[in-house]
């Protein structure tokens, strides 16, 4: 049996990709993931359309392996369409990304749950439009440390005259990401990232880390900067997350940030009733001022 959706046909459309989907609710099929990324595509593009990709597959469903793919396979369909990328041993490689809800459809067909997303666009690599944040709270730490502590980074931000909007990845923590005029490179982007966690850092050694190591994180939270590397990725507003109950990755407003008591507070259907109610995204600059009101902070005069 198959079924077509977005014009892709689907494959084992009855397969029970999660057994579960949200409380009280029944489990989700591929053919049910497929229709809610076919109806969530217009609002999952405005970010997720025209950058490579690296998706998370699980063709078996949650029960079955799972791994990450950045270069398209043989046999993937048509809509997943594909790019060349110079990596950073010189080499050319073919990429993933998508531009319709089609391309949606086919990557779940190819058992795709989660996309993952590049902070750039394909039509300019070297001109990210994405700064990213990922706190990551250490074992142990409830969700009301990570709320505070993206309160209290927007809060730094927006001294610096950078204004985020909030995401709850669906796991169990929080991104904040800044739309970016593209007008500095990769290596700025990491300065300028790696220099605004160190502050934190800095200011509060007993709330935040920057450091990788699991074992460095005791009780705090580590501001993963990482995200902002040419070739890293992070998790696309929308996407399912594969962790029991299908969560989404949700866009929260900062006023509704305040009453969340978990990040893995919205289901498919949650999601798409939500949108980006209540989210502003508005393309900045990282401009001189910028970099020198965060060196001027991190040397202490700030
Ligand atoms: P959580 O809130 O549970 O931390 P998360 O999506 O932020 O959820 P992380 O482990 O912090 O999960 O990873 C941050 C991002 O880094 C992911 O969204 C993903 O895009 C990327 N990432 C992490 N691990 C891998 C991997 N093995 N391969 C490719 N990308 C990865
Ligand atoms: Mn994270
Ligand atoms: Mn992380």
């Amino acid at each position: 049996m198959t079924e077509r959706i977005e014009g892709v046909t689907i494959s084992h459309p009855e397969r029970v990709i999660f057994d579960d989907a949200g409380p009280g609710k029944a489990g989700l099929t591929k053919a049910g993931l497929a229709r809610y990324y076919q109806r969530i595509a217009p609002l999952m593009l405005e970010e997720a359309a025209d950058r490579p990709l690296s998706l998370l597959r699980l063709p078996d469903g949650m029960a079955g392996e799972r791994f990450f793919q950045k270069h398209p396979g043989k046999g993937f369909p048509k809509a997943i369409r594909q790019m060349q990328i110079t990596e950073s041993d010189g080499e050319d490689a073919a990429y993933a990304y998508v531009a319709d809800a089609a391309g949606l459809v086919a990557a779940v067909q190819m058992g795709t749950v989660e996309f993952h997303i590049w902070p750039a666009r394909r039509d300019r690599l070297e001109r990210p439009d994405r700064l990213v944040f990922d706190l990551d709270p250490d074992e142990g730490l409830g969700f009301d440390a990570v709320r505070s502590a993206a309160l209290s980074l927007r809060g730094r931000l927006l001294d610096l005259g950078l204004d985020p909007w909030a995401m709850l990845t669906g796991g169990k923590g929080v991104h904040l990401v800044v739309p970016l005029r593209r007008s500095i490179g990769w290596g700025d982007l990491k300065r300028f990232a790696r220099g605004f966690a160190a502050l934190c850092a800095q200011d509060e050694p007993d709330r935040y880390t920057v450091e990788l190591a699991k074992a460095g994180r005791k009780g705090r939270i580590f501001i993963d900067w990482l995200r902002n590397e040419r070739g890293s990725t992070a998790v696309a507003p929308f996407s399912v997350r594969a962790r029991p109950g299908a969560p989404v990755a949700a866009p929260v407003g900062w006023d509704e940030l305040a009453g969340i008591t978990t990040a893995r507070a919205f289901d498919t259907q949650a999601a798409q009733e939500r949108g980006w109610a209540g989210v502003t995204r508005k393309p900045q600059g990282l401009t001189r001022p910028i970099f020198a009101a965060l060196d001027k902070a991190l040397a202490g005069a700030g």
